[in-house]
């Protein structure tokens, strides 16, 4: 179901339960600000999701309760990933899907990053 992105953050949500070590993922990345770890259902080659480690469900959410400290250290974090995985030269996509329209489906903010082909135009349809 989509995320109402007006709703309160809920820490039940899946990224939540990752961020504590409830359920597992294949991380490939962490600081004290962010966590990074393969989708589960990759939609190319490389398909990891970066997630600032605060309590935020959207973008908007995000920019206007983060520090200046965690928003410095996520927006870091997704350029260290990009360039741990090979991705500088080749080329890569970043993907945040806020809301209904959005298509988000986890209530935790993230920042899909796509890599590893040509991934073509930006948006289906
Ligand atoms: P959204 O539509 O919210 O931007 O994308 C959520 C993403 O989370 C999807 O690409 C989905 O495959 C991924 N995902 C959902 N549940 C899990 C999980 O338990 N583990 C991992 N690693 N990825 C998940």
């Amino acid at each position: 179901m989509a995320v109402d992105p007006t709703l309160p953050y809920d820490d039940t949500n899946i990224f939540a339960r990752i961020l504590r070590g409830e359920i597992p993922a294949k991380r490939v990345y962490e600081d004290d600000f962010a966590l990074a770890f393969h989708d589960i259902a990759p939609r190319a080659p490389v398909h990891i999701l970066v997630l600032p480690k605060g309590s935020y469900v959207s973008w908007d959410d995000f920019a206007a309760r983060g520090s200046e400290a965690e928003i410095a250290g996520f927006v870091r974090a997704v350029g260290h990933v990009a360039r741990e995985q090979g991705l500088v030269t080749p080329g890569y996509r970043l993907l945040a899907n806020i809301g209904s329209d959005g298509g988000q489906e986890v209530a935790h903010l993230h920042v899909h990053l796509f890599g590893g082909r040509p991934l073509g135009p930006m948006l289906a349809g």
